[in-house]
C-alpha cells in the first residue's frame, strides 16, 4: 500500500530525469516512479508547483552546525542540532566529524554517535574521526600536541566502535598509521580515508592496496601534485579504488583545479562533495573556538589567527550550486548523493531515487533552492511559503 505520492515536479533519480511523473513512497522507501496519471488515487498526494526532486545529499564531513561544534559537545542533543542545521540545506545523511582531540573526547564522541544512531536521529549516519593519527606538517587546523601515532589500543577502540555504528570513517595519515593497521580497519568495515598527510605517491598507493578506500578533502592538507613527485593528490586521482572528498567552496580548491581533477580521476572511485562545515552553518556567528584557539568567520572563510583555513563556511546546496557551474546539474547532484553513498558502500539504499532506496528526497526550486526535505518518507523541513 503506497503511503503517499509526490507529483508536479521533475524527478532526477540519480541517473535519468523523469517528467510528468509521480514518485510513490511506501514504508519510508521509494516504491516506484510512474507516469503522473498512473499514480494511485487512494493515497495522499503531495502536489508541487514545479522544481525538481533529487536524492538527498550525503555529507561525510560535518564538524558542526546550528552553533554546535561536535568537538565541544559530544552528546545526542548536539548531534540532533547539527543534523537539523544541515537538513535545511538538503543533507539527509551525514557523518558528524570529530577533529583531532584528546583520547577521552574521542571516546565520548564515539559513544554519542552510537547513542544518536540508536535513537534514530534523522540524518545521523555514523561517525567520522578526522585524526588524531595524522601528519604534523600537514595537520592544518588540528592541534599539534594532540596529533599522535595509532596504538594497538586505538585500533581496538575503533574496531569495537564500528560494531555499534552503521558507518564509521576515519581520516589517517600514513605517517601515523601502518599498512597493517589500515588492513585491520578495512577488514572491520571501517572506511579508511587518507588525509592530512605528506605521503608520497608510492606510500599512498601502498596504503590503498592495504585497504584505504578514500581520500579526505582532496588537495587540502596533503602532499600536492608535482610532476616529479605526484604525492597523495596524484595517487588519489590515479588510483581507481580511491574515492575523494572535495570542498567546493572555491576557496579551499580553485575551480580550475577542480575541473582538472575531475578530468583526471581514474574510476571507479569518484570525487564527491563534502562541506567540512563548522558550527557556523545556519547561524550568524562571527567566531568560535577549536581546542582553545579562536577561529574567525569572514567573507565565506574560517581562519585561525595565523591565517590558515579551519574548516569551511559553506552548506551542501551552496557547494552543489558551485559544482553545477563546472559539471552541470545532474553530475553535481551525483557528487552530493550517489558518489558519497558509493564511497561508504551505502548505495543500495541511498544516493538515488530508485525502487527500494530510502525515501530521502530533496525538492529544489528551479533556481536550485531547497524547498522541502524528506528523510525516510517523512517531512523534516519545509520552506515557509
Ligand atoms: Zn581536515
Amino acid at each position: 500500500m503506497v503511503d503517499f505520492a509526490i507529483k508536479g515536479a521533475r524527478i532526477f533519480d540519480g541517473e535519468t530525469e523523469h517528467r510528468h511523473s509521480a514518485i510513490l513512497i511506501e514504508n519510508g522507501e521509494i516504491f516506484s516512479i510512474v507516469d503522473e496519471d498512473k499514480a494511485p488515487n487512494d493515497c495522499e498526494i503531495i502536489s508541487l508547483d514545479g522544481g525538481i526532486l533529487v536524492p538527498g545529499f550525503i555529507d561525510l564531513q560535518v564538524n558542526g552546525g546550528g552553533g554546535v561544534l561536535f568537538n565541544d559537545q559530544r552528546n545526542v542533543e548536539a548531534l540532533k542540532t547539527i543534523c537539523e542545521a544541515h537538513i535545511k540545506f538538503g543533507t539527509t545523511a551525514l557523518l558528524p566529524t570529530l577533529i583531532t582531540d584528546k583520547p577521552d573526547v574521542t571516546s565520548q564522541a564515539i559513544q554519542a554517535g552510537i547513542m544518536a544512531v540508536s535513537n534514530q536521529i534523522p540524518g545521523m549516519l555514523g561517525i567520522h574521526l578526522e585524526g588524531p593519527h595524522l601528519s604534523v606538517p600537514k595537520r592544518g587546523a588540528h592541534e599539534e600536541t594532540l596529533v599522535r601515532k595509532m596504538t594497538s589500543n586505538d585500533l581496538y577502540e575503533l574496531i569495537t566502535a564500528k560494531q555499534s555504528l552503521p558507518v564509521m570513517l576515519t581520516t589517517v595519515a600514513t605517517e601515523s598509521v601502518s599498512n597493517d593497521q589500515i588492513s585491520a580497519l578495512n577488514e572491520a568495515g571501517i572506511i579508511v580515508s587518507l588525509g592530512h598527510s605528506n605521503a608520497s605517491y608510492n606510500e599512498a598507493r601502498s596504503a590503498a592496496a592495504a585497504g584505504a578506500t578514500c581520500v579526505t578533502h582532496l588537495f587540502n592538507g596533503m602532499s600536492g601534485f608535482n610532476h616529479r613527485d605526484p604525492g597523495l593528490a596524484g595517487a588519489a586521482l590515479n588510483t581507481g579504488g580511491l574515492y575523494a572528498g572535495l570542498i567546493a567552496d572555491y576557496i579551499h580548491v580553485d575551480p580550475a583545479a577542480i575541473s582538472i581533477a575531475l578530468k583526471a580521476k581514474e574510476g571507479p572511485g569518484k570525487i564527491f562533495l563534502v562541506t567540512d562545515a563548522m558550527s557556523t552553518i545556519g547561524t550568524d556567528m562571527t567566531s568560535f573556538t577549536l581546542n582553545g584557539r579562536v577561529i574567525n568567520r569572514s567573507n565565506g572563510m574560517l581562519t585561525l589567527e595565523n591565517g590558515g583555513l579551519a574548516g569551511a563556511d559553506i552548506d551542501m546546496i551552496s557547494t552543489v550550486k558551485n559544482m553545477i557551474k563546472i559539471v552541470g546539474f545532474e553530475e553535481a547532484i551525483r557528487m552530493a548523493s550517489l558518489y558519497p553513498a558509493q564511497a561508504i558502500g551505502c548505495d543500495d539504499k541511498m544516493g538515488h531515487l530508485k525502487t527500494g532506496a530510502l525515501a530521502n528526497i530533496v525538492h529544489l526550486s528551479d533556481d536550485h533552492d531547497v524547498e522541502h526535505v524528506w528523510i525516510n518518507g517523512s517531512t523534516q523541513w519545509k520552506k515557509m511559503s
